[in-house]
């Protein structure tokens, strides 16, 4: 057994107190104000550093297989671990696509071998995300995949998403959906549609790309009854939809990314700010904080979408999007949201980045710090500042707008399965 002695632990909003934590491999055996170090082989001072349970994101791109020169699942989950992710759920849109239980299998097993955090693959809605026929959600739902998205593309027509989601009801699967009705997007579109685009001469992305389709699945979702989940919320309207068909009671949920709770429009420069659905209006940026406050939106998930260098330098109409998340999202939203604009409190922060993912996504004992739970942990230095540097990065990707920014709360060490895995001392330590 382990020993963490005098972490700071939340006990309601941004209060804390201080405790001990003993633990194995398999949970979390006590938390008390004093325990017996006689009873831990290994004893680690915290050094009033704040223990919180280890953050899970819901959405995030590891690009292997098939685009390794982004990223692979070796240097996406060492991103994850520095930036205190214990638990990630990977999109589908790789190559193979696990849209049956052949490529699902040796994808788990690529899983297994390489990955230094926990990683949850999604499965396809549909045969390699084309939106011509579904994947076999059966054979996927039986060997423990419940949770399904075409993310990177919205699924196409009403007719193949009504069908996806009768299906997904049956075998009480979620479906995770990337909206976005291409109708709405023209050639060369890079960025929201509105006055920085047209001040940048370039083709813009209306809110209604987003939200046209949100409505139409939240009307499929009402009508067969399927558990629906909608990706990185971004326009005022998608925000209106959700808390309309929650208040009809449908179960239904949504998430929103740092990204687009700290930035808006006018932020976009270049590439690193080239990301779909794209930074929008600050009404936009307000109504998402708006719906995290009051509960229409459930989570905060990263969409770590790495990319190279050389992808990132062909310009706005060229680049691919995407932004990378997994190492700057915790200091960026605490510092700003918590620290300077006191918006959120620490609870809520890591509510929204950490249990509602667990408790949407039905991962067992996982998302809080509780005896009997998981040994997925985090120690954060809330206090020290220091500047993110892309170079310190894990990821292989390196496309981030925040480069420079002075942050708190950085990672100190995260632990998996009651192991450290990073440390900010020594680095990766598996
Ligand atoms: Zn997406």
């Amino acid at each position: 057994m382990k020993l963490i002695q005098q972490a700071q632990i939340i006990t309601k909003g941004n209060a804390t107190e201080a405790m001990d934590v003993l633990f194995d491999e398999t949970q979390i055996i006590k938390i008390a104000k004093h325990i017996d170090p006689a009873l831990a082989e290994e004893v680690i001072a915290a050094e009033h550093k704040v223990l919180l349970p280890g953050l899970i994101d819901v959405h995030a791109h590891l690009r292997e297989p098939g685009y390794a020169h982004k990223e692979t699942i070796k240097s996406g989950t060492a991103a994850a671990a520095h930036g205190g992710f214990t638990t990630i759920m990977a999109m589908p849109n790789v190559i193979p696509y696990p849209d049956n239980t052949e490529t699902m299998r040796a994808y788990l097993e690529k899983i297994k071998q390489d990955a230094l955090v926990h990683v949850l693959p999604y499965a396809c809605i549909t045969k390699a995300e084309a939106s011509k026929e579904l994947s076999d959600m059966e054979g996927l739902s039986a060997m423990g995949i419940h949770a399904f998205s075409d993310d990177g593309v919205g699924v196409a027509t009403a007719d193949m998403m009504q069908c996806a989601m009768r299906k997904c009801r049956e075998v009480d699967g979620i479906i995770v959906a990337h909206t976005e009705d291409m109708r709405y997007r023209l050639p060369k579109a890079c960025m929201h549609e509105g006055i920085r685009s047209k001040e940048l001469g370039l083709t813009g992305i209306p809110s209604a790309c987003e939200y046209v389709q949100l409505q139409r699945d939240l009307k499929l979702a009402a009508e067969t009854g399927c558990r629906y989940h909608v990706c990185h919320m971004s326009a005022q309207e998608s925000v209106e939809a959700l808390r309309k068909a929650k208040a009809e009671g449908l179960d239904v949920s949504g998430e929103v990314t740092a990204h687009h709770l700290l930035l808006n429009e006018t932020a976009v420069e270049n590439p690193n700010h080239k990301m779909n659905p794209p930074l929008r209006r600050e009404e936009d940026r307000q109504a998402l904080i708006q719906g995290l406050l009051d509960g229409t939106i459930d989570m905060i998930a990263n969409d770590h979408a790495p990319h190279s260098e050389e992808e990132k330098s062909r310009g706005m109409e060229q680049a691919p999007f995407g932004i990378v998340a997994l190492e700057t999202a915790f200091p960026l939203l605490y510092t700003r949201f918590v620290a300077q604009e006191k918006i959120f409190t620490l609870e809520q922060l890591v509510t929204w980045m950490s249990e509602a993912a667990a408790k949407r996504f039905r991962m067992e004992r996982k998302g809080a710090l509780k005896e009997g739970y998981a040994a997925d942990f985090i120690l954060v230095d809330l206090d020290s500042v220091k500047r993110i540097d892309k170079q310190e990065f894990y990821s292989m990707g390196k496309n981030t707008p925040f480069d420079g920014v002075a942050c708190k709360g950085f990672v100190v060490k995260t632990f998996v399965d009651g192991i450290c895995v990073y440390d900010n001392r020594e680095g990766l330590l598996k």
